[in-house]
């Protein structure tokens, strides 16, 4: 399947600039698609990629039908390059490669694009080698490299790319992102929709990541806020001890005292776990908005220890500790 420009949802002003490249026929050799984990970089990277390649496109991009968007869709497109990191980084061995193929003659008529993701993975060796390319590149030939980290990327390579800034964006529509998503919208409730786009920090990859922990792990966690059960905690510390290093493990229970945080301080707030109201409100009046403030605090910094036994030492100890306090 090829997609479309308009198929991206929540990045506005990224999808007119690459629109603007189609009308002017202007397209940079290396275009820097940058921003959050999880807002669509590299699905608007191949989008526009796909509209490069393909013989009949439209302002939108790709027709979907050609023999060059066939040959995309079928991942055997032979004028299109895709740099990925083999062992977490992208070596300077893949790179040589790029510049070998590059230096062959097109295999067809239409432009050649590489795809160089993550792009912040690369070794220094590879960025010095790709930089060459991306001075003096070959004839339309259209390097599209995508980085979660500018930071982590040299600035000589930073400044030959035009910058195309992907931002996070509004719960709301992060939530409307989710609910479209055949694996998302109809595999999960509304209630887990919702409480995983207010979790994601506006990032729709990441909210997909929290759906099955928002789905099963809610009703659980505001049990353990609310009553002393050490089967449920040993069992979740097990969970939590299991689940390593995933930064989304923190999620839910984060969600949770961000709660109850929230409607002991009173009136009628605007919380994630809307659905869950009855039972948070039940819990919530045991500590004041301060006090629930402090064990989101404690669970936020817990949550940001080295995966290691005491790790799952210091949740149960939170969790039985959680019913003493005031
Ligand atoms: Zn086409």
């Amino acid at each position: 399947m090829v997609d479309r420009l308009s198929s991206l949802r929540g990045q506005d002003r990224a999808v007119s600039l690459l629109r603007r490249y189609y009308e002017t026929g202007n397209v940079p050799a290396g275009l820097l698609f940058h921003g959050e984990e999880g807002t669509g970089k590299e699905k608007a990277a191949l989008a526009f990629l796909a509209g490069l390649l393909c013989r009949n496109r439209t302002e939108d991009g790709a027709c979907g039908e050609c023999p060059d968007c066939r040959l995309l869709s079928s991942g055997t497109h032979p004028n299109l390059l895709v740099i990925s990191p083999e062992n977490h980084f992208i070596q300077i061995a893949e790179v040589r490669r790029l510049k070998e193929e590059l230096s062959l003659k097109a295999f067809s008529d239409r432009p050649r694009a590489a795809l160089i993701c993550p792009a912040d993975r690369m070794t220094i060796q590879a960025a010095n080698a790709l930089l060459k390319t991306l001075e003096e590149p070959p004839p339309d030939t259209h390097l599209l490299l995508v980085a979660h980290q500018l930071s982590l990327l040299p600035p000589t390579i930073v400044s030959r790319c035009q910058k195309i800034t992907f931002r996070t964006m509004p719960a709301e529509t992060v939530e409307e992102i989710l609910g479209a998503l055949p694996a998302a919208g109809k595999r999960h409730t509304p209630a887990a929709l919702r409480a995983a786009a207010a979790c994601a920090g506006g990032s729709p990859g990441r909210a997909l990541l929290l759906l099955d922990e928002m789905e099963e792990g809610r009703k659980a966690w505001v049990g353990l806020f609310s009553r002393q059960d050490p089967h449920a905690v040993f069992a979740a510390s097990e969970a939590w001890k299991k689940a390593g290093d995933r930064e989304s493990q923190a999620a839910v229970p984060l969600s949770v005292a961000r709660d109850l945080a929230l409607l002991s301080s009173g009136g009628k707030a605007d919380i994630i776990n809307e659905d869950l109201r009855d039972a948070l409100c039940a819990i919530a009046g045991r500590k004041t908005g301060e006090g629930w403030t402090r064990e989101f605090r404690e669970l936020l910094s817990m949550s940001r220890l080295p995966p290691q036994a005491q790790k799952r030492l210091a949740l149960e100890a939170f969790l039985f500790g959680l019913h003493g306090k005031d």
